[in-house]
């Protein structure tokens, strides 16, 4: 017997532990399926993904070409192992993502989440160090920016740096070098802004001329810094990561598992700076939102380090069970076709313009202190008092209680603290932009 929507709430509130989620408190919200960029909860109640169901879905759901995928690969086989086999699928998927990455990006490593992703690139890059040619064993540091996020396993939280999720397991982490994240609306105290960008990269050529022999590899997400409040990097400063970390000879790990496929208004941000990383991390909407998979792109320079004989011991000893699973590799592959028969990113700008113009009638209120988007990413910061900067006190949630509101009008979103995040599928329409944002103008 099917179970009713009382005993799915029930069972939901007492067996489904949510992520970041107080289970005290938790509200069930069950959505039961969806077209386009439109969800339906049980009730058959509709909400626009305003979020892309947390940064992933590209194209709007249901799309037929990728649930066809999916069927037509279900034909064929759903799983086989990439651990020394491999499959067509995950072959081709390999293939067309290097001819996609900035240069020089010529081997993937499959993975199924973000976390994997920037755990993978870490790990290949202290290997690197102990097999390259001339082998540097000392450099087993990380640099990384201030709130960083780059997921929740412990690899991935040593180099995270927000405060509020990852202070708790400090004491299970390794050492990690921080220089503070380029932010434009809060500069350090008495910085013009134009001097940002230049500050931001003396502090990193600061730590680099001291330390470079110790650091293995820099961490960054490129453009914009997510899950920390949509944090916008000045213009020049990837390109500056860049060209230090080549100086100083420090890996670049860029982790683009939210700013790729087309959120920043092109495919990757990198390219934005013309950056080609050491390492590229790709995951959220490398499946268009459909299935769990990631990939770790990198260099041949990388990849000679590890060849050898068997008994060299010089593979790179670490995997994950479900990687490069031909499901989720078919389903971005119909993603990647998409792309190109739907144009999604010639038909971005006027999206991103509209977004731009309706957000900058919200700059009046007096709550507003800060309005900053790049492509289809915008973050809408909310304070007490916009001269002083002053935020909220944390208690009062203030950015949770609007989403609460724009849901009972029929949106969906998902806030970061006191910054309303709007992050819709690339798909979305002028009039979708129009209801999301109606719904947070209070
Ligand atoms: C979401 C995110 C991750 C983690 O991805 P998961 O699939 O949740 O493990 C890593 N890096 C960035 C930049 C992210 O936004």
């Amino acid at each position: 017997m099917t179970p009713d929507r009382g005993e799915l709430e029930d069972w939901d509130r007492r067996h489904v532990w949510h992520a970041f989620t107080q289970m005290a408190e938790y509200e069930p919200l069950l959505i039961e399926r969806a077209a386009g960029c439109t969800l339906f909860d049980i009730d058959g109640r509709a909400y626009v993904d305003g979020v892309s169901s947390l940064w992933c879905n590209l194209h709007g759901h249901r799309h037929p070409q990728l649930d066809a995928a999916l069927r037509e690969q279900l034909g064929k086989i759903a799983h086989t192992t990439s651990l020394g086999t491999s499959n067509s699928t995950t072959i081709e998927l390999a293939r067309r993502l290097t001819e996609l990455a900035p240069a020089g990006l010529e081997h993937v490593f499959f993975s199924d989440n973000g976390a994997t992703a920037v755990e993978v690139a870490l790990k290949m890059a202290f290997q690197y160090w102990r097999q390259c040619p001339e082998p540097r064993p000392d450099k087993n540091l990380y640099v990384a920016l201030g709130d960083a996020y780059h997921g929740d396993t412990l690899g991935s939280v040593s180099v995270g740096g927000v405060a509020r999720f990852h202070q708790m397991f400090a004491p299970l982490l390794f050492d990690v070098r921080r220089v503070a994240a380029p932010n434009p609306y809060r500069p350090p105290a008495g910085l013009a802004p134009e001097s940002l960008c230049a500050h931001a990269l003396v502090e990193l050529e600061q730590l680099l001329e001291r330390e470079h022999e110790r650091i293995a590899a820099l961490v960054i997400e490129p453009l914009v810094q997510c899950a920390a409040g949509m944090i916008m990097h000045p213009p020049g400063y990837l390109r500056g990561v860049r060209a230090l970390t080549a100086q100083y000879d420090v890996l670049l790990i860029a982790d683009e598992v939210a700013v790729g496929f087309g959120r920043t208004g092109k495919m990757f941000a990198c390219e934005h700076e013309d950056v080609a990383p050491d390492f590229l991390c790709l995951a959220k909407g490398l499946t268009a939102g459909y299935l769990p998979a990631a990939a770790t792109l990198t260099t041949d320079r990388i990849w000679n380090a590890f060849l050898g004989d068997h008994a060299s011991g010089r593979q790179f000893f670490h995997g994950h069970t479900y990687g490069g699973n031909p499901m989720a590799c078919a389903v971005a592959l119909a993603s990647l076709d998409i792309f190109e028969q739907e144009q999604t990113l010639a038909r971005l700008p006027e999206k991103i313009a509209h977004l731009a113009a309706r957000l900058s009638r919200l700059g009046e209120h007096p709550n507003v202190g800060d309005i900053r988007q790049r492509g289809l990413i915008a973050g809408i910061e909310l304070v007490a008092a916009r001269k002083s900067k002053t935020p909220f006190p944390a208690s009062e949630r203030r950015g949770w209680r609007i989403c609460q509101r724009a849901r009972e009008l029929g949106v969906l979103l998902r806030p970061l603290g006191d910054v309303l995040v709007v992050m819709p599928p690339l798909s979305v329409s002028l009039e979708e932009i129009d209801r999301i944002v109606d719904a947070i103008e209070i």
